[in-house]
C-alpha cells in the first residue's frame, strides 16, 4: 500500500514562510498561485512579455513580475510552464536568476526524469502534482476540499525537502484529499502510459475504430456516434464511482454478457503486448525524445496529427449532434475548435 499524507502530516508555516514563484498561470499555474495565496502564501506569478495569461492574474489581484524577476525575488520556484518549453525557460531564465539554495517544484516529472533540466546540487527538487486539471484543482479548494496530489523528492539538498513538499500541497488543498508518497520515475512513466496506452490514444481510437465499423457497415454516422462516442461519458462516471463492477452492474444483462464474451475478443493479448512495447518507449526515453525533437522543429509531426485527427468524420457527426443535447457542456468548444489543444 502506498504511503499516504494528509494535512495533520505538514506544517503549513513552513511554505507561509517562503516567497514562492510561480512560473506560468495556465492550468495549473492559476489554481496553484490562487490556492496559495488564499492559504497565507507569499506568492508572485512570472510570465514571458506580452503574455496572454498576465491580464487574468492581474485581475485576480496577483503581483506578475517577468520570469527572471519572479525567480530573483523567490525562495521556491514552481515551474508550472508546458513541459515541452520548461528547458528553455529554465535554461535562460531561471537558472541564471535562481537564489543559492532556492527550491524547484514541478507538478509532473518529464523534465527532470528524462533530464532535459539538471538543477544545481545546492537545490531541493521537488514535485507536487495534482490528479486533476487545474480548474478542478481551484474549484474543489474554494469548496473546503482537494484533489489528491502525487508527492516526490528527487533531491533532497536542504535535508528539508519532504517537509517543503508536504506544507506546499496542504497549501493547494491535496492533502485535504490525500498525498501519495511517490517519485518523480514513477509519476512521470505512469502518467505518460496512461495517457498514451487508456485515457487519451487508447480511448480515443477504440471510440474511433467502433465509429468506423459502424459506419462501414453501412449504419447511420449519428446512430454510430452515440453507440460509440457519447454514452462513454455514462460508462466512465459509473466506473469512477464504483469500479469495473459498478459498471457491470448497471447496465443490462445482455450488455453484461456481452462485456465479457466480446471484450478480449476486442482488447486481445496482442494489445497488451502493444501497451507494454509503448511502456518501453517511454521507459528508454524514445517518446520523450520524439516529442522534444518534434517541437524544437516547429512541431510539424505534432501539427500535422492534429489536423488529421480534427478532420475525422466522427466529430463533424458530433458538432450537429451535440447542439440537441442542451446539457452537454460546450463552454470550452471555441478553444479546441481553433485548435488550441
Ligand atoms: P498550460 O499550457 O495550461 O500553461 C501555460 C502557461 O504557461 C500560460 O500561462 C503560458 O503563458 C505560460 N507559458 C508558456 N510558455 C511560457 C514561457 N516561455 N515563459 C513563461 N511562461 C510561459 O500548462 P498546464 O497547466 O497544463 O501544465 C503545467 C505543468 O503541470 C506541466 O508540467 C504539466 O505536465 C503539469 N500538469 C498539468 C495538468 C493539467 O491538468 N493540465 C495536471 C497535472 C500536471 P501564455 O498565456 O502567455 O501562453
Ligand atoms: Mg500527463
Ligand atoms: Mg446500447
Amino acid at each position: 500500500m502506498a504511503e499516504m499524507f494528509y494535512d495533520d502530516d505538514a506544517d503549513l508555516s513552513i511554505i507561509q514562510g517562503r516567497k514562492v514563484a510561480v512560473i506560468g498561470y495556465g492550468s495549473q499555474g492559476h489554481a496553484h498561485s490562487l490556492n496559495l495565496r488564499d492559504s497565507g502564501v507569499d506568492v508572485r506569478v512570472g510570465l514571458a512579455e506580452g503574455s496572454k495569461s498576465k491580464a487574468k492574474a492581474e485581475a485576480e489581484g496577483l503581483r506578475v513580475l517577468s520570469v527572471a524577476d519572479a525567480v530573483k525575488e523567490a525562495d521556491l520556484v514552481v515551474i508550472l510552464t508546458p513541459d515541452q518549453v520548461q528547458r528553455t525557460v529554465y535554461a535562460n531564465e531561471i537558472q541564471p536568476n535562481l537564489r543559492e539554495g532556492a527550491a524547484l517544484l514541478f507538478g509532473h516529472g518529464f523534465n527532470i526524469r528524462f533530464d532535459y533540466i539538471r538543477p544545481e546540487a545546492g537545490s531541493d527538487v521537488i514535485m507536487v502534482a495534482p490528479k486533476g486539471p487545474g480548474h478542478l484543482v481551484r474549484r474543489e479548494f474554494v469548496d473546503g476540499r482537494g484533489v489528491p496530489v502525487l508527492v516526490a523528492v528527487e533531491q533532497d539538498a536542504s535535508g528539508q525537502a519532504w517537509a517543503l513538499a508536504k506544507s506546499y500541497a496542504k497549501a493547494i488543498g491535496g492533502l485535504r484529499a490525500g498525498g501519495i508518497k511517490t517519485t518523480f520515475t514513477e509519476e512521470c512513466e505512469t502518467d505518460l502510459f496512461g495517457e498514451q496506452a487508456v485515457l487519451c490514444g487508447g480511448a480515443s481510437q477504440l471510440v474511433m475504430y467502433g465509429f468506423e465499423t459502424l459506419v462501414e457497415a453501412g449504419y447511420q454516422p449519428e446512430v454510430a456516434y452515440f453507440e460509440c462516442l457519447h454514452e462513454l461519458k455514462l460508462i466512465v462516471d459509473l466506473m469512477v464511482e464504483g469500479g469495473i463492477a459498478k459498471q457491470r452492474w448497471s447496465v443490462s444483462d445482455t450488455a453484461e454478457y456481452g462485456d465479457y464474451v466480446s471484450g478480449p475478443r476486442v482488447i486481445d493479448p496482442s494489445v497488451k503486448e502493444n501497451m507494454q512495447a509503448v511502456l518501453a518507449d517511454i521507459k528508454n526515453g524514445a517518446f520523450a525524445k520524439r516529442f522534444i525533437d518534434d517541437q524544437d522543429a516547429g512541431a510539424p509531426e505534432f501539427k500535422e496529427l492534429r489536423a488529421k485527427g480534427a478532420a475525422h468524420p466522427i466529430e463533424a457527426t458530433g458538432r450537429e449532434l451535440r447542439k440537441l443535447m442542451a446539457w452537454v457542456d460546450t463552454d470550452r468548444d471555441s478553444d479546441y475548435v481553433e485548435g488550441s489543444a
